[in-house]
C-alpha cells in the first residue's frame, strides 16, 4: 500500500497534475480518515492505524516545504503543483487553512508559476473556514464517487453520519470553481456502471456545474481484492452526455 513517511513527498508523476510535489498532512506512519474507500491506495482504516497521530503543524510544513522547494530550485527540477493528498484526508487536519496560507506564499515566492491543488474527499466542506481555504487553492478537487447515501456507504465507507444532499449543497458554494473527481469501478448494484446510478450521478453533476470532471479509474493495488476497473472507453461512454452539454471532462485510466 502506498503511505509516505515525509510531510513534503515527491515531485512525483501524477496522472492529472504532471509533476506534483505532494503534502502530507496525516501522520507519517500510518492513515488517518474518515472514509474508508474500497479503493483507496493508502489501504484499509483499520491497517492504518496509530496509537498516537501525530499530525504536522502549520510552523512543520513551512519549514518542509522551504527547504524542499530551494533544493529543487536550486537542482532546476520542474513542479506543475503543489497538492494536498498524503496518508488520508487532508482537511482533518486542524491546521489545514493556516497551511494553505502558507504554502501559497511559499509558492508566490518560489514556484510562482505551479498550481496548488488539494484532493479531498468534500465531508468538511460544511466547514465555512475550510470551504474558504479551499476556495484559495488553484484546484480544489472534491469527490463524488456514488450517485445515493446508499452507493456512499457501500463505496466510500464513510466512518460517521454522511448525507450526499448537504455535500451537493455545500459544493453549490463554489459556484462551479472546483474539480469533479469521480472514480468508475465495478463492485456492486449502486456502481455508476448501472445505468440508473449513472442518470443520478449526472443529475448531480449538472447541479455542482464543476469546471472541470476528473474521471479515473483504479491504479494500483486496492484493499478489496474484488473490484473490476472500467476502461477508459467505458468512461468515454458513460461521460458522454455531459460531454455533449459542455462539461470539461479528463479522463484517466
Ligand atoms: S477519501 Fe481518499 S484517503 Fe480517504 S479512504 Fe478514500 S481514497 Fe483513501
Amino acid at each position: 500500500m502506498l503511505r509516505f513517511s515525509d510531510i513534503v513527498f515527491g515531485p512525483i508523476h501524477s496522472r492529472r497534475l504532471g509533476s506534483s510535489l505532494g503534502i502530507n498532512l496525516l501522520p507519517p506512519d500510518g492513515k488517518l480518515c474518515n472514509f474508508d474507500c474500497i479503493y483507496c491506495e493508502c489501504g484499509w482504516n483499520r491497517d492504518g492505524r496509530t496509537l498516537k497521530p501525530v499530525l504536522p503543524g502549520s510552523d512543520d510544513v513551512h519549514q518542509a516545504l522551504e527547504a524542499k522547494l530551494k533544493d529543487l530550485s536550486a537542482s532546476g527540477v520542474r513542479v506543475d503543483s503543489i497538492t494536498f493528498s498524503g496518508n488520508g484526508e487532508p482537511t482533518l487536519n486542524p491546521e489545514f487553512a493556516e497551511i494553505v496560507e502558507k504554502v501559497l506564499n511559499l509558492r508566490n515566492i518560489y514556484i510562482p508559476l505551479a498550481k496548488v491543488s488539494v484532493f479531498t474527499n468534500a465531508t468538511t466542506i460544511s466547514d465555512a473556514s475550510i470551504r474558504e481555504a479551499l476556495k484559495k487553492v488553484d484546484n480544489p478537487i472534491l469527490k463524488i464517487d456514488a450517485c445515493s447515501d446508499k452507493g456512499v456507504f457501500a463505496v466510500n465507507r464513510p466512518s460517521g453520519a454522511y448525507s450526499l444532499d448537504e455535500v451537493v449543497r455545500n459544493m453549490k458554494y463554489f459556484e462551479g470553481n472546483f474539480v469533479l473527481q469521480t472514480m468508475f469501478l465495478r463492485y456492486g448494484e449502486t456502481d455508476l456502471t448501472h445505468r440508473e446510478c449513472l442518470e443520478k450521478w449526472m443529475e448531480l453533476v449538472r447541479q455542482v456545474r464543476p469546471r472541470e470532471i476528473m474521471a479515473y479509474t483504479i491504479d494500483r493495488e486496492t484493499p478489496d481484492k474484488n473490484l473490476s476497473k472500467c476502461t477508459i472507453s467505458e468512461i468515454e461512454e458513460y461521460t458522454e452526455p455531459l460531454r455533449k452539454e459542455g462539461f470539461n471532462i479528463q479522463i484517466r485510466g
